[in-house]
C-alpha cells in the first residue's frame, strides 16, 4: 500500500487554553489548533476588542494580544468585556516580555481575564533577578490556574545560557558549529525553563513550548529535536517569516514538513502585513495549511484549474474567486447549520481537457468553455451530469446550485444525526 497521510501525532500532554465554559484543547491527541496575534495597541481597548473578533470569526481559536506596559495590562479586563459582550468567546494569551511579573502582580483583572500567558525566558530580567521574576509569573500562572507557554526565539535567546554554552563548547575537542549550538541552546532553555516551572508547581499538562527561529531549515531541526526530548505540546511558527508570498511560502514549507511527521499542536503564521492590508490572512493562511494536508477541515475548497491558452477569457477565474469567496463569507452561519459542510469540494475548470473529468471527481463541479468551445458549461453533482448553464448568469445560476446542493446534502444530513 502507498501510504497517503501524515504520521501519527506524537504524544503530548493535553493543555486546555478556556475562556469560562468555552475551551480549546492543544495537544493530547486534540486537531492541530489555528492562532493568530493583534498587532493593534493593546491600551486601545476596543480596536484591539475588535480585532480579535474579526480574527476569530476568521477562525482564529485563540489569539495572543501585547500586554507590554501599565495602559494595556488596564485595558486587558475591558477587552475582555467586550469580547464577552459580542458574545466572542475566544481565549485570548498575554504576550509578556521583561516586565510580566509586575503587570501580574500589579494588575489581578488583567491576570483573570487572560486565558494563558506567554512567558520568554530570554526577556524576564537581568541574571540576578531573571529565576526570580520567572518564578513570580509561574506563581501567578498557579494561582490564576492559566496554562503558559514557553516561548523561546533566537532573536532574544538567553545570553547568560548562550555565555555558559560557549564556554563548554570551547572546551571541546572538536566543538560544535556556530548553528549546532543555537539549536541546542534554543532547545535547553525551552526544557530547562519547562522543568523549572514543574519543579514550582505548575502542572506539566499547562505547558506548551515553542522555539521559534526565522529560517525553515532551523526550524525543522529544532522542533525535530525538541519532540524527541519532551511530551510537552508544542507550538509551531516561523518567528518574522516576512511579507506576502516570500512570508506564506517560508511558513507553509517549514510548518507543512513537520505537521506531515506528526509534530506540532498548534500553530502560528507570523506574516508581516502589507500596508493596509487584512489581519485576518494570518488565519487563513493557517487554515489553508492544515486543511491542503488533511489534518482539519475549516471551508469547502475550490478545486480550479490555473487556466492556459485554451481559456483566454477571465471568466473562469472570476467564477472561481467569487465561488472561494462567498463559501468562506457562509462559513460562519454554515458551521453551525450544516455539519460537515467544510468539507464539501467544489471544481471550476477552464475548458473540457480536464473540466470534466475533474469535476466528476468534486462533490459539485463546473467546466466552463474554453477559447472557440460551445457557450455551455455543464455542472456534475456528485459525479452526475446535471444541468448545463448557458448565458450571462452563469455565476449567479452556479451560485444557487451550491446553496441548494449544501441545503440537501448536510441540512438532511444534520437533521439524521440529531434524530
Ligand atoms: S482545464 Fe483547460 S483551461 Fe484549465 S488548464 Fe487544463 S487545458 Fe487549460
Amino acid at each position: 500500500m502507498i501510504a497517503n497521510t501524515p504520521s501519527i501525532r506524537r504524544s503530548t500532554h493535553r493543555v486546555v487554553v478556556r475562556w469560562k465554559d468555552h475551551a480549546v484543547q492543544v495537544g493530547g491527541g486534540a486537531p492541530v489548533v489555528v492562532q493568530s496575534m493583534t498587532n493593534t495597541d493593546t491600551a486601545d481597548a476596543l480596536n484591539t476588542a475588535l480585532q480579535i473578533k474579526a480574527l476569530y470569526l476568521a477562525g482564529s481559536e485563540v489569539v495572543r494580544i501585547t500586554v507590554n506596559n501599565d495602559a494595556a495590562a488596564q485595558a486587558v479586563p475591558y477587552i475582555r468585556e467586550q469580547l464577552d459582550k459580542m458574545k466572542i468567546p475566544v481565549p485570548i494569551v498575554g504576550d509578556f516580555h521583561y516586565n510580566g511579573h509586575l503587570l501580574l502582580q500589579k494588575y489581578p483583572d488583567c491576570a483573570k481575564a487572560l486565558s494563558k500567558y506567554r512567558i520568554n525566558p530570554g526577556n524576564v530580567g537581568s541574571s540576578r533577578s531573571r529565576d526570580d521574576n520567572f518564578a513570580a509569573m509561574i506563581a501567578m500562572a498557579i494561582e490564576y490556574d492559566k496554562p503558559v507557554r514557553i516561548g523561546v526565539n533566537w532573536g532574544s535567546l538567553d545570553q547568560g545560557l548562550l555565555a555558559r554554552m560557549m564556554d563548554d563548547n570551547g572546551r571541546r575537542a572538536e566543538p560544535w558549529p556556530a548553528e549546532q549550538l543555537m539549536y541546542e541552546a534554543l532547545i535547553e532553555s525551552a526544557l530547562s525553563s519547562a522543568h523549572k516551572a514543574v519543579e514550582l508547581g505548575l502542572p506539566a499538562d499547562r505547558i506548551v513550548l515553542s522555539c521559534k527561529v526565522s529560517q525553515v531549515q532551523d526550524l525543522i531541526a529544532v522542533y525535530r529535536e525538541l519532540s524527541k526530548r519532551s511530551e510537552f505540546p508544542l507550538h509551531l511558527g516561523l518567528t518574522e517569516a516576512g511579507m506576502g508570498t516570500k512570508g506564506i511560502v517560508a511558513s507553509t514549507a517549514a510548518m507543512a514538513v513537520l505537521l506531515q511527521e506528526g509534530i506540532g499542536d498548534t500553530i502560528r503564521v507570523s506574516l508581516t502585513p502589507e500596508p493596509g492590508g487584512d489581519r485576518t490572512k494570518e488565519v487563513v493562511v493557517a487554515q489553508e495549511i492544515l486543511q491542503s494536508l488533511g489534518l482539519r477541515a475549516f471551508t469547502p475548497q475550490v478545486i480550479a484549474c490555473p487556466g492556459c491558452g485554451r481559456t483566454t477569457s477571465t471568466v473562469f477565474q472570476e467564477l472561481a474567486d467569487q465561488i472561494q469567496t462567498y463559501l468562506r463569507d457562509q462559513m460562519p452561519i454554515w458551521k453551525n447549520t450544516y455539519a460537515g459542510v467544510e468539507t464539501l469540494k467544489v471544481a471550476v475548470m477552464g475548458c473540457v481537457v480536464n473540466g470534466p473529468g475533474e469535476s466528476k471527481h468534486a462533490d459539485i463541479g463546473i467546466s466552463l468553455p474554453g477559447t472557440g468551445e460551445a457557450p455551455s458549461a455543464p455542472v456534475f453533482l456528485d459525479g452526475q451530469r446535471s444541468v448545463t448553464l448557458k448565458g450571462d448568469n452563469i455565476a449567479q445560476e452556479f451560485q444557487k446550485i451550491v446553496q441548494r446542493y449544501v441545503e440537501q446534502r448536510y441540512g438532511a444530513s444534520r437533521q439524521g444525526t440529531q434524530e
